[in-house]
């Protein structure tokens, strides 16, 4: 499916990802987006969550606000 918007961009350089969209691709509020330029194009994907340490995207759990994989946490566990 192929959604084209027009939007204008505001002053402090936003612009709104319309819901028709936010839907399709399960975008909500508080979700970290990935911003990439690609030549002259602007490329906005929805962010994986990925382990802090090792970049594992196994297994995942959330602390502080910060995200780690269950092989990282243990081998923080076994460090003390
Ligand atoms: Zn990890």
């Amino acid at each position: 499916m192929i959604f084209t918007n027009f939007r204008e961009i505001d002053k402090l350089g936003r612009i709104v990802i319309s819901k028709d969209i936010r839907r399709h691709l399960g975008i909500q509020a508080g979700d970290v987006l990935q911003i990439n330029t690609e030549g002259d194009t602007i490329v906005i994907k929805k962010a994986e969550k990925k382990c802090i340490f090792c970049n594992s995207g196994d297994n995942l759990r959330e602390f502080e606000g910060k995200t780690i994989c269950a092989g990282c946490l243990e081998r923080l566990r076994t460090l003390s």
